[in-house]
């Protein structure tokens, strides 16, 4: 089972990646589907179809099938896969053929879609296909010890959810998801304009103006962007300036709800275990947490050490792609 190539997918509610052992991330793709409303036919996927969201004709849409962190249309998702295994078989040649697949499903995936998703890449052409819970793949790609008998703390901020888990000998020890993550911080900047400016602005453009001013409640140089909407009293196109300051008071909220999602957390760390927190306290990973200032405002705030994962947005991708070692190492070890 393990001599054959090894690959690993995060099947991710924003972006999908695809990790190889011997070619490091060989794909890496926003979570969308442009498909055609009457013929149900994929038109386009990844970034050629993200760039289509809210820009459609009415004859094609641009859906995220897995917003929300859950899979909401399993169909499209499926559709989505079988792309991404056709893409990662014929680009690399025959050296991915009947690969040992491992992946890594939305938080919110029920049992049933679990076996679903195992099932369509088994029938793609892999020769096994493995799951994993997505906090132990983001821990392993982060390159902590999930292997020893250590608290290891991950937080993976994804665009539908965000994980908290305590992970100690290769299993969660425990764990809190919420249904907080990227995806609500540009809702909330959305709103924001609506409300104070009478501006409605889509939801890329209110991703963009996230990454270039959203900063977590620390103190920062004030900087200012144009943006551009749809003005809701004239109907017509509308630039407007805002500043960093304003952004941060707006996504102050969500990033609140993700902080007491951490604290619980950590409350709930066996006594055996928190002493290794204290000292080796938590990992951030995902895209979430490349909020401005993030790291900063949570060292602030809870009483351990906090870092960042080597690659945020690669680690769960790498980890998926790596775990299988891991497996075997452990099944060794209590053999
Ligand atoms: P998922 O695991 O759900 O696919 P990702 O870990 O890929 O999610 O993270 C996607 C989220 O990270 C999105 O909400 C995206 O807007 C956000 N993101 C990506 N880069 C940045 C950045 N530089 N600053 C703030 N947010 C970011
Ligand atoms: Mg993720």
């Amino acid at each position: 089972m393990f001599g054959n190539t090894t690959i690993g997918i995060d099947l991710g509610t924003a972006n999908i990646l695809v990790y190889s052992k011997s070619k490091g991330i060989i794909l890496n793709e926003p979570s969308v589907v442009a498909l055609d409303t009457k013929s149900k036919q994929v038109l386009a996927i990844g970034q050629e179809a993200k760039e289509m969201i809210g820009k459609t004709p009415a004859s094609i849409v641009a859906v995220r099938p897995m917003r929300d962190g859950v899979i909401a249309d399993f169909d499209l998702t499926s559709g989505l896969l079988r792309e991404i295994m056709r893409r990662i078989t014929k680009e690399s040649g025959t050296s991915f053929r009947k690969p040992n697949v491992v992946v890594c499903t939305p938080t919110g995936a029920t049992t049933v879609e679990r076996r679903a998703i195992q099932d369509a890449v088994q029938s793609m052409g892999a020769k096994s296909v493995v799951l994993i819970e997505e906090p132990v793949a983001a821990a392993i790609g982060a390159d902590l010890p999930v292997d020893e008998p250590i608290a290891n703390v991950i937080v993976d901020i994804g665009g539908g959810t965000s994980e908290i888990a305590i992970i100690s000998y290769g299993g969660v020890v425990s764990s809190t998801s919420i249904r907080t993550g990227g995806d609500h911080i540009d809702d909330e900047i959305v709103q924001y304009i609506r409300k104070n400016y009478n501006v409605l602005i889509g939801e890329a453009t209110a991703e963009r103006v996230k990454m270039e001013l959203g900063y977590a409640p620390i103190a920062h140089t004030e900087i200012h962007a144009d943006i551009r909407g749809r003005d809701l009293l004239t109907g017509l196109p509308k630039t407007i300036t805002v500043s960093s300051t304003e952004i941060q008071a707006a996504i102050e909220e969500t990033l609140n709800k993700i902080l007491e999602a951490i604290r619980t957390t950590l409350e709930q760390c066996p006594a055996e275990l928190s002493g290794d927190i204290v000292d080796r306290g938590i990992v951030l990973s995902g895209g979430g947490s490349l909020i401005h200032g993030f790291k900063d405002w949570l060292i602030e705030l809870i009483d351990v050490p906090v870092h960042m994962a080597p690659n945020p947005m690669e680690s769960v991708a790498v980890g998926t792609g790596r775990s299988l070692e891991y497996i075997e190492k452990l099944n060794k070890t209590l053999k």
